[in-house]
């Protein structure tokens, strides 16, 4: 987009800042121009440049778009799949089944689908772990999304190659994926982390998620999981420890320490039945950079409003503590994702890069609506839409993309219906007719 970009009268902005601080504006005009944010403000000090692209504020609400830091995006196809698995019998049926139906195309199609969810979501980015990545990111690329992706295979040739189709796919930031400490052995983990430090990647792994995780990796090396990390030195400011729900608390001075990053998936730890959970609240309050993701097919969607939910629910179910309050936690959650990417986001004020979601709020589900209970009135109570997802100098979902965007759907969809979905047994997990 070439021309100014101009929000005018927005009901509600929810403005994050570098400190992580939110103040809660109202009825104020935004500006954004060359991808950045020009002015937040009335509108007869924020003024509206002539020839500017507009959005009408009213009964909206601006935040910062987010980054989803944990999928499988292209397990899409899979949703609705093993309903009532715990973690164990749930992953093992689930990659008999991937083995069984992955196809590049089956990836592309799948991710498409996602990525519009995400978008739906007023999500601008994700960090992803999945076969074909290659896939995965030209099918979001496509649809103007950052991914950051990487290859899961062992094998050091067509790990470089990936990495280096990747890299030629635009908003497209090359990781290191190390599913687990568990489903490789210690020289194939020492030959993967040293690659990716020797690359300069960020290596995406999860870690501690279930109590039988924990012991495994302590029977084996006589270490709990983080500390493992720890001791072999492959822990460091661009590892990115996903889960988490069993971590002890010198292992949390461990990830401090040495700066990595923390992403939990409350909805899909709590659907596997993994008991236990990070200790959010004191990750947070140490300055570790953490965020959330809504993970593969076992958190069923890419709503983010609504993990942030999950997370606030599990977090004090979990520990009888409510410090992790909903206006404190919010903007260290948004603004940790692109952090965790290296990316300058998540802040709403000017100067900065102008990654906001623009949400239309409904009547009866979302009021009475005032400065003082919007963010509680749109993460406890019923989610808004989502309007607008604006990545820097583009509209990436707008009411004049949904038409396309529906007709891509339908063709990525007719394809999974056919060539995959219908042929699969969701209940049990397994293809129709296979035992
Ligand atoms: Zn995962």
């Amino acid at each position: 987009m070439d021309e100014p970009l101009y929000i005018s009268n927005a009901s509600y902005i929810l403005v994050t800042r570098q400190d992580y601080s939110l103040h809660v504006r109202t009825n104020e005009s935004i500006l954004v121009e060359d991808d950045i944010i020009k002015c937040i403000g009335p509108s007869e000090a924020c003024r509206k440049p002539r020839g500017a692209y507009i959005i009408d504020g009213r009964r909206r609400i601006v935040a910062p778009a987010w980054i989803n830091a944990h999928t499988h995006v292209a397990m899409y196809y899979l949703r609705g799949s093993l309903p009532d698995q715990g973690f164990w019998d749930w992953i093992n049926r689930i990659m008999k089944l991937e083995e069984e139906t992955i196809t590049p195309r089956l990836v592309y199609y799948s991710s498409l689908l996602g990525c519009i969810e995400m978008l739906m979501n007023g999500v601008v980015g994700f960090i992803d772990m999945y076969y074909h990545p290659v896939e995965t990111a030209k099918a979001c690329s496509s649809l103007g999304l950052i991914t950051a992706n990487g290859p899961t295979s062992k094998d050091f040739e067509v790990i470089s190659k990936t990495l280096e189709k990747l890299r030629a796919i635009k908003s497209t930031i090359p990781i290191m994926n190390i599913h687990s400490l568990y489903l490789y052995d210690t020289e194939t983990l020492e030959k993967l982390f040293e690659y990716a430090s020797r690359n300069n990647l960020l290596k995406n792994i999860h870690v501690s998620e279930t109590r039988r995780e924990v012991y495994m990796v302590w029977k084996e090396t006589g270490h709990w999981p983080v500390e493992y990390l720890y001791r072999m030195n492959w822990l460091d400011d661009k590892t990115i420890l996903v889960h988490l729900n069993w971590v002890m608390s010198h292992e949390v001075e461990y990830i401090s320490e040495k700066n990595a990053k923390a992403v939990f998936c409350p909805q899909s730890s709590m659907r596997l039945a993994e008991a236990g959970f990070a200790p959010v609240y004191e990750m947070l309050s140490r300055g570790i950079t953490a965020s959330i993701g809504t993970d593969g097919s076992s958190g069923d969607r890419f709503n983010m409003l609504d993990e942030y939910k999950q997370l606030i629910l599990l977090y004090r179910h979990n520990y009888w503590d409510t410090r992790l309050s909903i206006y404190w936690a919010y903007p260290r959650i948004v603004i940790n994702g692109y952090r965790i990417l290296g990316l300058k986001g998540g802040v709403v004020e000017e100067g900065y890069p102008a990654y906001l979601v623009v949400y239309k709020y409904d009547k009866i589900r979302n009021n009475p609506l005032t400065k003082t209970n919007v963010l509680p009135a749109i993460v406890y109570s019923d989610h808004p839409i989502t309007e607008y997802v604006l990545s820097r100098n583009e509209i990436i979902y707008s009411p004049d993309k949904t038409d396309k965007l529906g007709e891509t759907a339908d063709k990525a969809l007719e394809w999974i219906m056919d060539n995959a979905a219908e042929r699969i047994d969701y209940i049990r997990g397994r293809l129709i007719g296979k035992q």
